[in-house]
């Protein structure tokens, strides 16, 4: 199964997210994230047997997440996918502490995949039709948060979904 690590935003920064993406959709057009899938990934853990999965799982919800915060507050894009994204206009260094501490994890279980450079970001649009719009709302947002969500990527041929596998503890 497909899976990765995220951090999934509280309630109310999720309202405030998908604000943002309806208005990067009205001026950059493709395809917008639906609303529940809005995260931010911190590993991408591609494909994954059965067994691991759960292993995986199990580890975790024994993880001890220390609580963060995370200031949001710039657009940002990847040409090639067409992505445009809100994140941080500087480096975070508890989130970058945090994707390394996964890696660690996950190489330790033989897990490939460890990217060279994490850019920590919210997709909003994807294959958008422009990548700036100089007519984008300011971002001002602060993402608190104190879990991982090991996450399934479930692909039915139509619409992706994402399904919570494990969530882990507060520090
Ligand atoms: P679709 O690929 O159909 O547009 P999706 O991207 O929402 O759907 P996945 O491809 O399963 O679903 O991706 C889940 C998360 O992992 C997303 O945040 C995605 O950006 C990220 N991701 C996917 N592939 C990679 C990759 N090769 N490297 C890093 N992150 C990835
Ligand atoms: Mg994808």
């Amino acid at each position: 199964m497909r899976l990765f690590m995220a951090l999934v935003p509280p309630p109310e920064l999720h309202e405030r997210l998908s604000t943002l993406a309806d208005a990067a959709h009205a001026r950059c057009g493709g395809r917008r994230m639906p609303d529940e899938s809005l995260h931010l990934t911190l590993a991408f853990l591609g494909e994954v047997g059965d067994d691991l999965a759960g292993e995986l799982a199990e580890e975790v919800c024994s993880l001890a997440v220390p609580a963060g915060r995370w200031t949001l507050d710039a657009w940002g894009h990847f040409r090639r996918p067409g992505i445009v994204w809100v994140g941080g206009s500087r480096p975070d260094a508890a989130l970058q502490r945090l994707h390394e501490r996964l890696w660690a994890r996950l190489e330790g279980r033989g897990i490939p995949g460890r990217p060279s450079r994490f850019i920590p970001h919210v997709t909003l649009l994807r294959r958008a039709e422009r990548l700036e719009a100089d007519d984008l709302p300011d971002v001002d947002l602060e993402w608190t948060y104190n879990q991982v969500t090991l996450i399934h990527s479930i692909n039915d041929g139509q619409d992706v979904r994402y399904a919570p596998l494990a969530r882990s503890q507060a520090a």
